[in-house]
């Protein structure tokens, strides 16, 4: 059975002071072990946040990390350095990064393969911009974005794979794909994981979306058969409308 998951990508959001404090109350929620609960602070938080989290059932993600291990990469961080504070999943190809640094298909191959060698788990970022939905090449989109990247890995790698859909115009702009447009998509997604890899591993993938999902919106999207939860910003920077989507399922 695959998993039910939620994660909050805080992006470049919270001081120290805030993380404590939004973790502190996410704490109390006390969440069930049905769904995982995962939290990706900025990379300055990540210490602090898995140290405040180790004997909850919240895990801690990163937001990125950099195909090498170490070296003259400045201001970038390394596998090596999130395991080394005990983080042990990464979003990697968030339209963010894709957008404003510039991250191709061929960087974010590298990032993946090199997390998967670091026994890291990806939570692998895919959506169309606007103008790609309107031109009805979403579906040709997404599925070049997957086949230039995780399609490139071996079946045993994808244990350590979650696919994170995201339509980028509906990423923080408080528009969200409907429940059927967010399912239409993650089953064509599952298909090619089906055809791809077997049906049985396409099973057992968790596909997630992303776009603006908020307390109003979680459950009717959740219900959907290949929807396995959400990657959620800003929601999740307010404990208790992070803790409603984490309950909506
Ligand atoms: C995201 O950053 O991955 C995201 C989905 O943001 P928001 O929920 O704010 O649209």
């Amino acid at each position: 059975m695959r998993k039910k998951i939620v994660a909050g990508n805080w992006k470049m959001n919270n001081s120290s002071y805030e993380t404590i404090k939004l973790l502190n109350e996410l704490i109390e929620f006390n969440f069930s072990k049905g769904t995982r609960v995962i939290v990706c602070p900025a990379h300055t938080q990540l210490g602090i946040a898995y140290e405040k989290l180790k004997n909850s059932n919240i895990e801690v993600a990163s937001q990125n990390m950099h195909f090498e291990l170490n070296g003259a990469f400045t201001g970038e961080i390394s596998a090596k350095m999130i395991k080394s504070v005990g983080v042990l999943t990464s979003i990697i190809g968030h339209s963010e990064r894709r957008v404003f640094f510039n991250e191709t298909d061929q960087i974010l191959t590298k990032k993946v393969e090199t997390a998967i060698k670091e026994n890291i788990e990806v939570i692998f970022c895919v959506g169309e911009e606007l103008s790609i939905r309107k031109s009805k090449k979403h579906f040709r989109f997404v599925q070049s974005q997957l086949e230039n990247s995780v399609f490139l890995q071996p079946k045993k790698s994808w244990n350590k794979i979650i696919v994170a859909y995201e339509p980028v115009w509906a990423i923080g702009t408080g528009e969200t794909a409907s429940p059927e447009e967010a399912q239409e998509m993650h089953f064509f997604i599952r298909s090619l994981i089906s055809k791809k890899y077997g049906s049985d591993l396409a099973n057992s993938v968790s596909i997630i979306y992303g776009g603006s999902v908020k307390p109003n919106n979680a459950k009717e999207i959740f219900a959907k058969p290949d929807v396995d939860g959400g990657l959620v910003g800003g929601a999740s920077l307010n404990s208790e409308d992070f803790a409603k989507i984490v309950n909506a399922f």
